[in-house]
């Protein structure tokens, strides 16, 4: 069996350096959520597959070149002849503040198929799928691509995976609430910020606080692409009674990613945080699916919520201490990099 399979929209994104208004050079890569996450998998050693759709044009090869360059299988993926692959356009603003433009709407990716996942899962069962709330968010298609893969999972014994990532430019967090709750029973472990997990908790479900419900996310939702950092949202309190009711729908672990602050696992056994890791902070995109990287990798190899904390933490720092998305993830035999004193040089 693959360790991993997973599947989504992966873009070609162009950096800049400044003001996009201003013009200049913009550096080429690729970006999407689920695949930062498989490379930052593939780069640890673990067989991972992707099967994504993009379009039949040279921003889908880029795509699937990186992918396979970086040891993710991608023979599960889908050429769209009739539409193009997306695109996005990262401009860092602040050393803290990138804005984020996407041309993604009616792409390739967004188009997702059923059968397109079907296939790929039916080739090779994995031992995992993870899956992100923003493929829901693309499409109906896209949407029931998810539930077949949650299905199969299911059928399969695979343990399923799932980051929120809520995207509040794709959907509302109504929308997203009715979607992700109804997928609560296939999850085995979720992982989300702060301030997402009133949208995967029943509408009536509150808490001791009444913070457990998904109204308790306000009309807005989560804020916009939320980092779970310090304007965070849930008390400790309130987050602990809100993990409590997704254990209680039989959710297994709980992983709430606090950005600067760490992260905290809960399961049945009780609660553990690990503060982040300390590095100087380059480029925060892509720190959350570095960290998903990090937390299954430990978990395929056996570890329990500490080991598993430790390692995402760290691969979740590398993502930060980085520029780009995925570009910084560290392998198996760099991990151990992170504590080494200033001036080191490694011969
Ligand atoms: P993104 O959407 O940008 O990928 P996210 O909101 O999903 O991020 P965060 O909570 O910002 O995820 O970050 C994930 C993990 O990365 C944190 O739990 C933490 O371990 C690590 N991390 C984030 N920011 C920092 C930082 N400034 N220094 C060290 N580690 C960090």
């Amino acid at each position: 069996r693959p360790d991993v399979f997973t599947f989504g929209e992966t873009m070609v994104a162009l950096r800049g350096s400044g003001p996009l208004k201003l013009g200049g050079t913009m550096r080429v890569s690729v970006a999407g959520a689920e695949s930062n996450v498989a490379i930052g998998l593939a780069r640890l050693g673990h067989d991972v597959r992707w099967a994504g759709a993009v379009g039949e044009d040279e921003a889908g090869q880029l795509v699937l070149r990186t992918l396979r360059a970086e040891g993710v299988e991608v023979s599960g993926a889908a050429t769209d002849p009739d539409a193009p692959t997306g695109l996005l356009l990262f401009e860092p603003r602040l050393p803290e503040v990138t804005r984020v433009h996407y041309y993604r709407a009616g792409s390739a990716g967004s188009r997702l198929a059923a059968d397109t996942v079907g296939r790929a899962f039916h080739a090779a069962p994995p031992r995992v799928l993870h899956l992100t709330g923003i493929t829901p968010a693309l499409s109906p298609a896209a949407r029931s691509a998810a539930l077949r893969a949650l299905r199969l999972a299911r059928e399969h014994g695979s343990l399923v995976c799932l980051d929120v990532n809520f995207r509040a430019r794709l959907w509302t967090a109504g929308e997203a609430a009715a979607v992700l709750r109804e997928w609560m029973p296939f999850v085995d472990v979720l992982i989300a910020s702060d301030d997402e997990l009133p949208l995967c908790l029943p509408e009536d479900g509150d808490g001791p606080d009444g913070t457990a419900a998904a109204a308790g996310a306000g009309p807005a939702g989560p804020a916009p692409d939320s980092s779970g950092s310090s304007d965070s949202l849930a008390s400790p309190d309130s987050l602990a009674s809100q993990a409590r009711a997704l254990l209680d729908l039989g959710v297994g672990e709980v992983v709430v990613k606090l950005g600067a602050a760490g992260a905290t696992a809960f399961t049945c056994g009780g609660s553990l945080h690990r503060p982040a890791r300390a590095v100087r902070a380059v480029d925060a995109v892509g720190a959350g699916d570095a960290f998903v990287a990090g937390y299954l990798s430990a978990l395929l190899d056996g570890e329990g919520p500490a080991g598993c904390l430790e390692r995402a933490v760290t691969t979740g720092a590398f993502a930060v201490a980085s520029p780009g998305d995925w570009e910084g993830a560290p392998t198996r035999a760099e991990l151990g990099m992170l504590g080494a004193p200033p001036g080191t040089v490694v011969r």
